[in-house]
């Protein structure tokens, strides 16, 4: 499978170091870095100040060279009626998006004592991994532990590991 990650606006080498990093560790997977993206000017709601996640979707399907293509955005994602998202994807799709706006959030609440760079870098791999494992036909997983887990908080995010529980790992892999 080859997944091409496609930053949309202004993405730091460390996100896409993490971002790539992240999908090899977990999935046998061929990564390409896509040229940078400017925001599509019909995804800024103006009401809410923040960007629809599904027109980063559309424009990361229309410009990817992957079989799966995600983008990665600092900009504040939301979908219909929920207050943010972390990220979207559609099951089975070959379309997805994760948003850091979020994922920046200092402290991870005394889970443990890395630093906020290490739990932000741990929180962008388990975005990227998750997204991307809806597309692969995943849908959200029970264990806490597991990277498919539900994960609306940072305090979840933190507490799952960025990688596939064994029952995950044998649908997809
Ligand atoms: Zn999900
Ligand atoms: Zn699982």
């Amino acid at each position: 499978m080859h997944v091409d990650i496609v930053p949309v606006g202004e993405v730091s080498a460390q996100v896409k170091r993490e971002a790539s990093d992240g999908l090899r560790s977990v999935y046998d997977c061929e990564v390409s870095m896509h040229e940078p993206q400017s925001i599509p000017k019909g995804a800024y709601d103006a009401d809410r100040d923040q960007y629809r996640a599904e027109e980063l979707i559309d424009l990361v399907r229309r410009v990817g060279s992957g079989d799966k293509n995600i983008g990665i955005t600092p900009m504040d994602l939301f979908y219909r009626r929920r207050n943010y998202v972390f990220g979207l994807a559609y099951l089975g799709g070959s379309g997805s998006v994760i948003s850091t706006y979020r994922l920046q959030t200092s402290s991870d609440g005394g889970f443990s004592n890395r630093s906020a760079g290490e739990i932000f870098s741990a929180r962008v791999r388990k975005e990227i991994v998750h997204e991307i494992g809806h597309t692969l036909g995943l849908e959200h997983c029970d264990n806490k532990r597991c990277v498919m887990n539900f994960s609306p908080t940072v305090r979840q995010v933190d507490v799952k590991e960025a990688s596939l529980c064994g029952s995950c790992q044998r649908d997809v892999l």
